[in-house]
């Protein structure tokens, strides 16, 4: 009998996962289920639309999920579509790639005032998440933006940016317009910590002198600062554009005490080291903090370092590791993850009396691979001029489009 393996989640772990399974167990037949009909995860939905460098890592997914021994069931969540105990009693082994959606919260008074909102739910807005897509966030003219990562980064250079300035990517319409609609003026990057400790990486700082229009306030950084931070900011302040469509003012050291407002937020409230309070007066706060575990799937906090939750059950990626690390990390801890799955596997060999995989799918309106084609090649086609691709962001819509392609799941090999 073949080796079957389902992989849970077709985001940067779940594709690295399989791309590790198939030198480690050769002849084994890898399944990775999407609650999504398109694959990707945080690829397609987080990393920004104006890095389409980074995102063309999903060349190799491609390969990947086009071998003959893989196959891509979309369109299926696990835990609502199909439980999972169905699924770990269907397959050889299952691991769990289903990364981590839920943002962390400031905990702080006034965070469920109307126009304060988390990062997580702006990148998967920004870039056409299906569940994000029809409420789009509550933006004004100015904005603060609370956290020193490069996620907070990516929130400036989409809120600063002009729509010339997004030649190039894949920045869905609708958000293009939003963006334009709001005419953000301000906005405040503001970091917990000092410029020395702050997360993000200074590239990401040098690029910000690209965006047309802006000018950054940056406070004076010391001499004696020397990371490659303080280095990155004061070369910003020293070689910046300094236009007047937006200012971006970066302020460190400084911890959110209250957000405030009366019917949406009118100001935030911080304290820096020695107990003093500035006010932000703004219309918008985007919280940049991270995200929380654990995963759905995974009950446990902090899995083995092993990524073994059970016989037969693993989880990788953020869904093991916590909300950190990029997308090369994933690969890393894919290609451990799928070591000790391969090693579990050729010790233990296929479960006696296991049920046809595909089986459990067969009442489900899941998607293929063909059907993401359908909608990869007509997003490539439609999209519009300065665009690489026009984003479908209503997932009728992309079931439109993979439906119909949908080839029936193939039985297990003899
Ligand atoms: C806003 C943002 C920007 C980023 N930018 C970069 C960057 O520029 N460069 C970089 O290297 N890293 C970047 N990262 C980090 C990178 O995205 C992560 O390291 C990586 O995506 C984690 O991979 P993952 O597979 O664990 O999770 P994910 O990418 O989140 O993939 C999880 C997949 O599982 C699916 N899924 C979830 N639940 C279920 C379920 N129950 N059933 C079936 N499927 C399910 C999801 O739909 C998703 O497709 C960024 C992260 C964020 C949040």
């Amino acid at each position: 009998m073949t080796l079957q393996v389902a992989v849970v989640g077709s985001g940067p772990a779940g594709c690295y996962t399989a791309q590790a399974l198939l030198k480690a167990l050769p002849g084994a037949r890898i399944t990775l289920v999407e609650r999504l009909p398109v694959p990707f995860g945080l690829v397609r939905y987080g990393v920004a639309a104006d890095h389409q460098g980074t995102k063309s890592v999903t060349r190799q997914f491609e390969r990947v999920l086009s071998h003959p021994d893989v196959t891509f069931v979309g369109n299926v969540e696990v835990g609502t579509d199909v439980s999972l105990e169905v699924l770990r009693s269907s397959f050889d082994a299952v691991v769990i790639a289903t990364g981590l959606d839920r943002d962390r919260r400031l905990g702080i008074p006034g965070e469920e005032l109307p126009g304060v909102v988390a990062s997580g739910r702006v990148t998967r807005w920004a870039n056409g998440h299906p569940d994000a897509c029809p409420a789009p966030p509550l933006l004004g003219r100015s904005a603060v933006v609370i956290g020193n990562g490069n996620v907070a980064i990516d929130v400036v250079r989409l809120l600063a940016k002009s729509p010339s300035d997004f030649a190039g990517s894949d920045l869905p319409a609708v958000v293009a317009s939003a963006l334009a609609a709001a005419r953000i003026e301000e906005i405040v990057l503001v970091g917990r910590r000092g410029v020395d400790q702050a997360r993000f990486d200074p590239a990401m700082v040098k690029e910000l002198t690209r965006i047309g229009g802006a000018t950054f306030d940056i406070p004076s950084i010391s001499t004696a600062a020397v990371s490659p931070h303080a280095v990155s900011l004061r070369h910003l302040g020293e070689h910046q554009p300094r236009g007047d469509r937006v200012t971006v003012r970066f302020r460190f050291g400084w911890s959110p005490l209250r957000i405030e407002g009366d019917a949406r937020v009118e100001k935030v409230v911080f304290a820096d080291s020695t107990g003093a309070e500035h006010s932000v007066a703004t219309e918008t706060v985007v919280s940049a903090i991270g995200f929380a575990g654990p995963a759905a799937l995974v009950p446990d906090e902090a899995p083995a370092e092993s990524g073994r939750l059970d016989a037969g059950l693993y989880c990788v990626g953020w869904a093991r590791r916590g909300p950190r690390g990029t997308i090369p990390e994933a690969r890393t801890d894919a290609r451990h993850v799928a070591g000790v799955v391969a090693a579990d596997l050729k010790g233990r060999g296929p479960i006696p009396g296991r049920a046809d995989p595909y089986r459990c799918f067969a009442a489900l309106p899941a998607t293929d691979l063909a059907g993401w084609h359908a909608i990869d090649r007509h997003e490539r086609a439609t999209a519009a001029d300065g665009r690489v691709r026009n984003k479908i962001t209503d997932r009728r819509a992309l079931l439109r489009l993979a439906r119909p392609h949908l080839n029936h799941l193939e039985g297990e090999p003899a």
